[in-house]
């Protein structure tokens, strides 16, 4: 990542120091832009009156702003890069820097995976679900990739991008729609900021009239997300490296049976811990509340933990058979093969109880 090329917003947040006569302000960076932060806080230090303390934590999200802690340090400002407000306020004042990168990548590669994808779409609307359907023709046409019925009213190609990517968006939508297709950029609910915009746990901006995606940014962490979320075809341009590529339904279908393998892996278990997570933008305690009920419902126990950062170290060792995660969605997702115990989501628990059916669709568990 050519990290002199990401423009660093901190005009606004200096004024800002200014004009409130901060003295003492905390700079939280995501942790790929980490080697920059030094540079930052000099510049901040530089051009106002103010001391900065990094929050050296881990920082995947806006759902992870630094709150009562550095209040009690006696900082009076957070400042927050790289991520955009979201539905929740952390009671600290806080400034969302906004980081930008300057590359944009050729659009040709990317036309014929799009092309291909909107056949797809085109095949998925062209079926009618029809009065006597039976139930096996209608999971034969309308079964996507996440095997929900998925029928669509049109077959818009849906452009969205990570964050630092969103300005090319009304540019690209120009050239797509040059290149004949029909672009809209969804706009979706209150945790995302701007139009396009995407989040690991969110993907609001879905509607039945788009068809198929194309995501500019790199990775495959939103990518996936926004697959088993939707279940339609994704193609990937990486402004950083210029690829044109796409998510596999392969992938997504491996993903898929490692959850169904652990929904069968806790079908006996009888003690679960059920994870809170104590960032404000991943606190379910609500959710969390409702898998000890439909446990207890089901002559299971649950115990609710409540933590910051959520790790193998920190909670492999407690004697429960297995964990239910309300934190961030994609811990279960992306990382449980680094537990030693199984680790699902509420949706994931409740199929394995039998309060929801598999066949139904797998059910994305998105933080709204
Ligand atoms: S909850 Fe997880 S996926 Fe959502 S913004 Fe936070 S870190 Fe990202």
């Amino acid at each position: 990542m050519d990290l002199d090329r990401h423009d660093f917003q901190l005009d606004e947040l200096v004024q800002r120091i200014k004009s409130n006569d901060n003295r003492l302000v905390a700079l939280q960076v995501p942790e790929g832009l980490k080697m920059q932060a030094l540079e930052m806080m000099d510049k901040i230090e530089d051009d106002s009156d103010a001391k900065v303390i990094l929050a050296a934590d881990p920082c995947y999200g806006a759902c992870d702003l630094v709150h009562d802690k550095m209040r009690a340090m006696g900082v009076e400002l957070v400042a927050h890069m790289g991520h955009s407000q979201m539905n929740i306020d952390s009671g600290m004042p806080t400034q969302f820097i906004s980081v930008t990168y300057d590359g944009e990548p050729e659009i040709e590669g990317i036309l014929p995976i799009l092309r291909s994808h909107l056949s797809i779409a085109q095949s998925r609307i062209g079926a009618k679900i029809s009065a006597d359907l039976n139930e096996e023709d209608a999971h034969r046409i309308f079964l996507d990739a996440v095997g929900r019925f998925s029928p669509l009213k049109a077959t818009k190609l849906g452009l969205v991008g990570s964050i630092q990517h969103l300005h090319l968006l009304p540019k690209y939508k120009e050239m797509l729609e040059g290149a004949g297709f029909e672009v809209v950029i969804p706009t979706g609910g209150d945790r995302l900021t701007f139009p396009g915009q995407v989040l690991g746990c969110n993907y609001s901006g879905d509607n039945d009239e788009i068809g198929h995606y194309l995501f500019l940014g790199s990775g495959d962490f939103h990518p996936i997300g926004l697959v088993l979320h939707t279940g339609k075809p994704l193609a990937l341009l990486d402004p950083y490296t210029g690829d044109s590529s796409e998510m596999s339904f392969g992938r997504i279908e491996r993903i898929l049976r490692q959850r169904f393998g652990l929904i069968m892996e806790i079908d006996n278990a009888k003690t679960f811990g059920i994870l809170i997570g104590e960032k404000p933008g991943q606190m379910r305690r609500n959710l969390a509340i409702r898998m000890k009920r439909v446990l207890e419902k089901h002559g299971r126990k649950g115990y609710l933990l409540a933590l910051d950062h959520v790790s193998p170290d920190l909670i492999d060792f407690y004697p429960v058979d297995a964990f239910v995660n309300t934190a961030c969605p994609r811990i279960a997702i992306d990382d449980s093969v680094r537990y030693d115990k199984p680790l699902v989501t509420p949706y994931e628990l409740e199929v394995a109880l039998g309060e929801k059916k598999w066949e139904n669709g797998y059910q994305f568990d998105e933080i709204p």
